[in-house]
């Protein structure tokens, strides 16, 4: 069977009765809400990022955890605080993804959590730079009932995987991988659906053909090219690329930057979905990296609560207004990810 059509199915298959019936609302609130020109929510998230931890073996120039720039503390998960929360949602949550900043499998528990998760019936998911896939590691991969495992492949060439990923091995993201596709096949396990995830920078973008012939030679399952943010676009940098469909950025004629994106005044992710910091804190999106937008804390508060608080309610309703209202949303290109 087509790999991306099994992925499809078991996706579908985590559907209830519950979660769609949820999923309905969300879409009607999000409809509604622009129609009236009035923030509301009558649902839960269909989907929300939980953050492992913050710390990371390497340091990729865009990435406040490998700059150890954050000025929030940084840490791991409390298995009490996510199994709280996963039990407040898992009824009506679709899917969660185990990742915001930091390398997931930096967390020694971070398995036993997806585990947890996916007993639920959830669809887990996570993204990792597959720098600790060793072999018991990936068995145990396997074995937690994750179904979807990203791996951040930005080269195919150590000289061209270095310049972004700072401090990574590109055999060992290979090892990695190989050794989740033997376990996969071993345990007779169609899940996780193996994803090479390829950050298209200039220092790149040569490779983008390389790298679809490296994904069919390894066997993962999907290859997909994203568009990376960067902090500092207007004057130029070195790793906007060239190639203007892998750019969300386009360059004005004076020579400076400008994104892509019309600031039109609304955003999906903050009607389907969230994202909550190793400690508890409930940020819009996940370019939200320091967590500076804070709209409430699930080690203080439920759930359901700051979902539709004042907080979350002035935040969409500021949304709805205009994006250009939120700085970090004026740097926001939702849905520029490029399949293969
Ligand atoms: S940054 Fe983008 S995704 Fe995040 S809340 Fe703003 S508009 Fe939505």
């Amino acid at each position: 069977m087509n790999r991306n059509l099994q992925d499809g199915l078991n996706f579908f298959s985590k559907l209830t009765r519950k979660r769609v019936w949820n999923a309905l609302k969300v879409i009607y609130s999000f409809y509604e809400s622009k129609a009236t020109g009035k923030a509301l929510h009558r649902g839960l998230p269909m989907s929300i990022s939980f953050e492992p931890t913050t710390s990371c073996n390497l340091r990729c120039p865009e990435c406040p955890s490998g700059l150890r720039s954050f000025t929030r503390p940084t840490g791991m998960l409390e298995g009490d605080l996510f199994k709280r929360t996963i039990d407040e949602l898992s009824e009506t949550l679709l899917y969660l993804i185990f990742y915001f900043q930091g390398e997931p499998y930096l967390h020694p528990k971070f398995l036993e959590l997806v585990k947890y998760a996916s007993q639920k019936g959830i669809y887990t998911a996570t993204s990792t730079n597959a720098h600790y896939l060793t072999d018991a590691a990936a068995r145990r991969t396997v074995e937690s009932g994750l179904d979807r495992l990203i791996v951040s492949i930005d080269g195919t060439t150590q000289e061209v995987y270095q310049q972004y990923r700072v401090g990574g091995k590109l055999e060992k993201v290979l090892e990695g991988t190989r050794t989740i596709l033997k376990w996969k096949k071993q345990l007779k396990s169609s899940t996780p659906h193996v994803v090479f995830q390829f950050l298209v920078v200039r220092p790149n973008e040569h490779q983008i053909e390389d790298a679809k012939r490296l994904a069919k030679e390894i066997g993962v399952d999907e290859i997909g090219f994203k568009t990376a943010q960067i902090y500092d676009y207007e004057h130029g940098d070195p790793l906007i690329p060239t190639l203007d469909k892998y750019s969300r950025y386009a360059e004005n004629n004076d020579g400076t930057y400008r994104i892509k994106n019309s600031l039109d005044g609304h955003c999906w992710k903050m009607w389907h979905s969230c994202v909550i910091t190793w400690d508890g804190k409930v940020v819009p999106c996940c370019f939200d990296k320091d967590a500076h937008y804070r709209l409430g804390d699930v080690s203080e508060t439920s759930f359901q609560t700051l979902w539709q608080s004042k907080a979350y309610t002035d935040f969409r309703q500021a949304l709805i207004r205009s994006r250009s209202e939120i700085e970090m949303c004026k740097n926001c290109t939702e849905g520029t990810q490029v399949w293969a």
